[in-house]
C-alpha cells in the first residue's frame, strides 16, 4: 500500500511580517501547520498580529521573509481555494440575496442552472430560504452576515478565512451566528480559520486556538481543546457542561490578561 503523505491545508514557516519600512514588525518567526478540516481560533490582544496572518493566508499581503503554502502550493496571492469574510458585511445592495448567493459563482462562470442549485442549498444551510428575494437593506445585521457566509462557502473555497466576522452583532445574534456556524461546519467540512477576541467564542469553534503575544507578533502557546474530545456543540450550553471547559476559559483569561499587563508594564 502506497502511505499516504497528509499535507498541511495551511503552513507557515519563518513568518516575518515588517511595516513602515521594517521600522515595525507585526509577526516575528511565526510557524503553524493547520490540517484540513480543522477549526483553528487566532486570539491574543489587540494588535497582536492576528488579522496580519489571517492576510497573509489570504495572499492579500506578502510576507516579509518565510514560507507559507495552502496544500503544498506556496501562496503567491488570493486563490479561489480561500474564501474570506469579513467583519463589515459584503453584500452589493442593489442585488437580492439569491443573486447576492450567486455572483461569486458567475464570475467563475457557474452555469445558471448550477448557480441557482447551489444558492437554494446555501440559502437553507444559513436559514435564509425565507428572505431569497430580499435585498439587503431590508435584513438584519446577522441576516446580512449569513448572506455573506453562504456567498462564501458557494463557491466551495476548501479554506474559509473569517476576520471578526460577528463583531458588529448584538450577544443574542452571535450566539445564533456562532451555533450556525457549528451546523455549516459540520455539514461542509470545510478548513476554518477564525480571528476573535471573544475568548468563550474561539472555544466554542475552534478545535484549536493559536494564541498570539505582541510586541512583537508571536505565537505565544497552541493549545488544541482536548476536553472537546473531538466534538463539536450545537447548542453552546451543551460546551459549558464539559469536563474541562472552565478550566480551559480560566487559563485563556489568565494568558489574556498576562498580555494586558505586560502592555501597562511597558
Ligand atoms: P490584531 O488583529 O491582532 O489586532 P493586526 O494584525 O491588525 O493585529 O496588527 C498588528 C500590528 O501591525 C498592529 O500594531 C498594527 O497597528 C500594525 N499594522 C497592521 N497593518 C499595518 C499597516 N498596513 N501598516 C502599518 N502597521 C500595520
Amino acid at each position: 500500500m502506497t502511505e499516504q503523505i497528509n499535507i498541511p491545508a495551511v503552513t507557515a514557516n519563518g513568518i516575518v511580517k515588517e511595516y513602515v519600512n521594517g521600522t515595525f514588525t507585526a509577526l516575528q518567526d511565526v510557524a503553524m501547520n493547520i490540517y484540513e478540516g480543522e477549526v483553528v481560533a487566532f486570539i491574543g490582544p489587540s494588535g497582536c498580529g492576528k488579522t496580519t496572518m489571517l492576510r497573509l493566508i489570504s495572499g492579500l499581503e506578502r510576507p516579509t521573509e518565510g514560507q507559507l503554502e495552502t496544500f503544498g502550493i506556496p501562496i503567491v496571492g488570493p486563490g479561489p481555494d480561500r474564501g474570506m469574510i469579513f467583519q463589515a458585511y459584503t453584500s452589493f445592495p442593489w442585488l437580492t440575496t439569491k443573486k447576492n448567493i450567486e455572483y461569486g459563482m458567475k464570475v467563475i462562470g457557474v452555469p445558471r442552472h448550477e448557480r441557482e442549485r447551489i444558492a437554494q442549498e446555501m440559502l437553507k444551510l444559513v436559514h435564509l430560504e425565507k428572505f431569497a428575494d430580499s435585498f439587503p437593506n431590508s435584513l438584519s445585521g446577522g441576516m446580512k452576515q449569513r448572506v455573506a457566509i453562504a456567498r462564501t462557502l458557494a463557491q466551495n473555497p476548501r479554506i474559509i478565512l473569517m476576520d471578526e466576522p460577528f463583531g458588529a452583532l448584538d450577544a443574542q445574534v452571535r450566539w445564533e451566528m456562532q451555533e450556525m456556524m457549528i451546523e455549516v461546519i459540520e455539514r461542509e467540512k470545510k478548513t476554518v480559520i477564525v480571528v476573535t477576541h471573544d475568548i468563550t467564542e474561539s472555544i466554542y469553534l475552534a478545535d484549536r486556538i493559536v494564541f498570539f503575544t505582541r510586541n512583537p507578533g508571536q505565537v505565544k502557546e497552541d493549545i488544541p481543546m482536548e476536553f472537546k474530545k473531538g466534538k463539536r456543540f450545537a447548542q453552546k450550553e451543551e460546551m459549558f457542561d464539559q469536563d474541562g471547559y472552565a478550566q480551559m476559559e480560566r487559563k485563556l483569561f489568565a494568558m489574556m490578561r498576562e498580555e494586558i499587563i505586560a502592555t501597562v508594564v511597558a
